[in-house]
This record gives structure tokens, C-alpha cells and sequence, in this order.
């Protein structure tokens, strides 16, 4: 295999790093994070390994859902910068080898959007049917609801007009309407409008959502996969390497479905609620089996396709998968406590402060979720182990700002930070003053400097993202092994998810061709007997990346 066969698809071996605008770095002081802050700060992400950053929306916004509420495509929030800015910003990560894609947010728009305030002021306007409206509640409409706890229903009562409006999140969120042909051209006019000024692609925000024609009056000219199909295909011609990242949060089978065909003609990559789900279970129980069985269950994707692996994001630890019990299983071990849960089938909390804080347990987790197969996903914050902040409301309690230093969290003062909706963390535990990038950057035995080390090792492994995977026979329900063979390249990623000592015995399926695998992330390596039979000991919540080099 070649290696230079494979820079077209960068994704699939690529390290992505989620982050806002708004709560990474303040570089003019004016209390909001900015891209002159951000652009500073690329020489940090370069150091860290990270190879694609993820903009959480950036454009001028109602701000009523932290960005995703836009009101205009086409430019920047004046208070994160000007389009200038952007391009700088842009320009720099090009320069430090580091690509960008951004959220693409386009089920919807804020309902304070031009295009919305036209179509709501009169039946007859021109752009009336660029949103969902009917003049009844149609019948069998959707009951499940995103936002449980602030909706009723996904139709709103326009009152000027008389009729209902389609808005599958917030009231204040009216989709738009797929079916109409001229949607359908400004959302491609967006796509190209973004990658002319260098982005890498894009991450897809409620992909199903965004596909959806119920509710939709007229008939679709075309199916809804046919449309997501033509939108593949108007990225790939305005720039062939470019990445459409799915948000499909559905069942594995229903997900295999926005890859399209054998070939992969719809999404590149899908984020894997379905594994990040069993990751919860297995952690809390200190047990591969919810992981083993989800792995088993994952169907094979196109060739040019992968999935993005992640452990948490910007929203809620969705559990929704899992069975009740289950849930309430995870709840119990990971977040007790009501206000660390959310709408009933989530988490409101960042992973560290669920273990406790044991650093052990911590980067078994994130080893682990770097082993599986598919492409990591950080969310800012998690390579130093920042922990969420409970006073900030619902979702947003992960959201809090960077931790810099113990003086600088987002370059932000307290007072900003608190007219920001976003508190610093006060703890003695939590806060800037004990978790932060400054002082993690000079202590080698810090997450900061482990991470660093996983993701050059991990980028170092091209195998994971090309090769064929397979799970190893091991009879200790607590470890995990899988291994990935690509042309000669050999790897065996071995995870103790328990406390305990554990010594694993194994035959591998095929047997390697060389007599020893070297340890990657520590001393010493491991020989294969004769038969394919390996044996190796992991201490407590241990991990081994061996490698055949
Ligand atoms: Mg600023």
C-alpha cells in the first residue's frame, strides 16, 4: 500500500478538534472569543497534532441557540471578527498544514432571518415557500420532539397569517423547505461560497431532519437521498477533496443509509452515535460486551467512507439509544444528581469529573476511543481534562470557556465570562487555577503531553483509517482487542477496562508473519509463539498499542 494513494481522503486519517469561536480565545478584549484569538492560538492546536479543525457556527446569529440560529449565510458574527479576519485565520491553519471545516447549519434558520421575516409577512410573498407552512396541523404530524422540555409541538401558529410553520428545534428555529428548487440552490450557493474562501468541507448539522418531507405540502421533485446525492456531488466538483460529515443520530441501519451506495455517494463520514453509546456502557461497567456487541453490529461502509469516533461533544452525552434500564444504569454511575441530566435521555457533563477525576480510567477512555475504527474527534478542552460548569443552563454547561492559564481562561475577565452566560468554573478542583493548558504545558506527565503523544501515534498508524479491522478472542470480559492489518502493516490496540490486573492469553485470527510486536506507547514489545498464541499482562484501566514495525 502506498501512502501517497491516500492524502485525497485526509479524512479518514485525520484528528478533528471541535471548538467555538466565541469561547476559545479573546485576542481584541472585548469579552467574546474571536479569529484574531483563535488564529494565535493555531501554533497550540499544531503542537497538539490536530489536523482539522471543526468551527461551531460562526455566522451573525439570533443567538438564541448559542449560533446554530443563523441570519445570515454569507458572513461572520461581527463579534468574533470580519470576513478578513476569517480568511486570515483560515490562511494561518493552511500554513501550519492544519484544514478546516465548518458547521453547516441549514434545516433551519432564525426566524429573525430575512428570508423568514419575507416568507411570514404575506401568504402572497415571493418567498413564502421557501419555509414549511400549512394552513392546519397536519394530520399524523411528528409528536417526538427535540426539545422536549421547551416544545410542544413541532408547528407554530403564525398569527399575521394564519397558518402553521414547520420548526423541528425551537419555535424560533422555522425549517426551510426543501422542495422549494430555489432553497435547494441557495444552500449549494452556501457550500460554494464557503469552500471558494478555503474551507475543507463541512460538518451536517440534523441530517435527518434536513432530508425531511414530512410535513412538506408538495410533492418532491426529487427523493430526499437524491438530493443529498446531488449535493455530494456539486462539493466534489467545486473542490475534490472536500468532506461532508454527517450528524445522524439514528439506529446503525438507518445511518448506513446517508453513505449511499456501494460506491459511497451520499456522506464521507458519519459522527458514531450508536458506538459513542455503547462507550458510555462499557465504561460504567467496566466491561467490553456493550462494546463488542456494537462493534459487531456495525455495518460495513463504502469503500471511500468512514466514521468519526468521539467520546463528548457540544451537546448532551446522548444516551437515547440504550435500552432504559441501561440508561438509568449510566445515569446512576456517570450522573446521579438531576441537573447533571438533561431532557432524560442525556448527560449535561464532561467526561473527567464522570471518572472522578482518575487519570488512569481517563486515558484508558481516550486510548480506547482513538482505537476504535474511524477518525477521533476532540472537543476543545479535552485534551487538558476540562470538566462542564452546571450554573450555565441546559447544554451549554460544556461550553464553558478555554482554559488557558490560570489568569487567562478564553482571555476572558470574570466579569466577561459572566455577562457571557459562560461563568468560569470556580471549583478549586476544576477551575483555570487547576486545570489548565499553561501548566499542563510544562509538566511531561500531564493529559496535555499524553494526548500530544496519542494523537503523533495515532497519525502514525495509517492502518486504523484504511485497513480491515477484526476483534481479537479474548475471554476476559473487560478487555477489548482489536487489531487492523493494511498491505504489511500490523497493529493489536489491547484495552483493560477494569481496575484490576489483567494477564490475556490469545490466539490471533491470522497469524502475523513476524515473531514480535513492538509497544508503541511503552517499553518493550510482545512475542508471538509459534501457534499465533500472544500473552501480555495490562495493569488497572491499561492499554497497549502494538505494532508489527
Ligand atoms: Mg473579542
Amino acid at each position: 500500500m502506498d501512502i501517497s494513494q491516500t492524502s485525497d481522503l485526509w479524512w479518514k486519517n485525520a484528528v478533528f478538534y471541535c471548538l467555538d469561536v466565541e469561547t476559545f480565545r479573546d485576542g481584541n478584549g472585548d469579552g467574546t472569543g474571536d479569529f484574531r484569538g483563535l488564529t494565535d492560538r493555531i501554533d497550540y492546536l499544531a503542537g497538539l497534532g490536530v489536523t482539522c479543525i471543526w468551527l461551531m457556527p460562526f455566522y451573525p446569529t439570533a443567538n438564541r441557540d448559542d449560533g446554530y440560529d443563523i441570519l445570515d449565510y454569507y458572513a461572520v458574527d461581527p463579534r468574533y471578527g470580519s470576513l478578513g479576519d476569517f480568511v486570515e485565520f483560515l490562511r494561518t491553519a493552511r500554513d501550519r498544514g492544519i484544514r478546516v471545516i465548518a458547521d453547516l447549519v441549514v434545516n433551519h434558520t432564525s426566524a429573525e432571518h430575512p428570508w423568514f421575516q419575507a416568507s411570514r409577512s404575506d401568504k402572497s410573498s415571493p418567498l413564502r415557500d421557501w419555509y414549511v407552512w400549512r394552513e392546519a396541523i397536519p394530520e399524523g404530524a411528528s409528536q417526538s420532539l427535540v426539545f422536549p422540555d421547551k416544545e410542544t409541538s413541532n408547528w407554530e401558529l403564525d398569527k399575521k397569517t394564519g397558518e402553521y410553520y414547520l420548526h423541528r428545534f425551537y419555535n424560533h428555529q422555522p425549517d426551510l423547505n426543501i422542495a422549494n428548487p430555489d432553497v435547494r440552490d441557495e444552500i449549494r450557493k452556501i457550500i460554494g461560497f464557503w469552500l471558494e474562501l478555503g474551507l475543507s468541507g463541512f460538518r451536517v448539522d440534523a441530517v435527518p431532519f434536513l432530508l425531511e418531507t414530512e410535513g412538506i405540502a408538495q410533492a418532491m421533485d426529487l427523493d430526499p437521498h437524491d438530493w443529498l446525492r446531488n449535493l455530494r456531488s456539486f462539493l466534489g466538483r467545486r473542490r475534490g477533496d472536500a468532506l461532508l460529515m454527517g450528524e445522524v443520530n439514528l439506529e446503525y441501519e438507518a445511518v448506513r443509509e446517508f453513505y449511499g451506495d456501494s460506491g459511497g455517494d451520499e456522506l464521507h463520514m458519519c459522527l458514531n452515535f450508536n458506538l459513542n453509546q455503547a462507550l458510555a456502557l462499557a465504561l460504567v461497567r467496566e466491561d467490553a460486551g456493550a462494546l463488542m456487541h456494537n462493534l459487531r453490529a456495525m455495518p460495513t461502509l463504502p469503500k471511500d467512507a468512514a466514521w468519526a469516533n468521539f467520546i463528548r461533544n457540544h451537546d448532551e452525552w446522548s444516551l437515547d439509544k440504550l435500552t432504559e434500564a441501561e440508561r438509568q444504569e449510566v445515569f446512576q454511575a456517570f450522573g446521579p444528581k438531576p441537573d447533571m441530566q438533561l431532557f432524560g435521555r442525556g448527560l449535561r457533563r464532561r467526561l473527567p469529573t464522570m471518572l472522578d477525576g482518575n487519570q488512569a480510567r481517563l486515558r484508558m477512555a481516550y486510548s480506547l476511543m482513538f482505537a476504535l475504527p474511524g477518525a477521533p474527534v476532540l472537543f476543545y478542552g479535552e485534551e487538558i481534562g476540562m470538566a462542564e460548569n452546571l450554573e450555565i443552563e441546559g447544554r451549554m454547561s460544556v461550553r464553558s470557556p478555554m482554559q488557558w492559564s490560570d489568569r487567562e481562561n478564553g482571555g476572558f475577565s470574570e466579569a466577561a465570562s459572566d455577562a457571557l452566560c459562560r461563568p468560569l468554573i470556580r471549583s478549586r478542583k476544576w477551575g483555570p487555577s487547576a486545570i489548565n493548558v499553561r501548566d499542563q504545558e510544562r509538566d511531561g506527565g500531564s493529559l496535555l503531553i499524553w494526548m500530544e503523544q496519542l494523537i503523533r501515534h495515532r497519525r502514525e498508524m495509517p492502518e486504523i483509517a484504511f485497513g480491515k479491522w477484526s476483534l481479537q478472542p479474548i475471554a476476559d470480559p473487560a478487555v477489548l482487542a482489536v487489531s487492523y492489518e493494511w498491505g504489511d502493516r500490523r497493529s493489536l490496540l489491547v484495552h483493560n477496562l477494569d481496575s484490576s490486573q489483567k494477564q490475556v492469553s490469545f490466539q490471533m485470527a491470522s497469524r502475523p508473519d513476524k515473531a514480535s510486536f513492538v509497544d508503541r506507547l511503552g517499553e518493550g514489545g510482545i512475542d508471538v509463539r509459534a501457534d499465533g498464541t500472544i500473552t501480555l499482562v495490562l495493569g488497572g484501566y491499561g492499554y497497549r498499542w502494538l505494532g508489527l514495525i
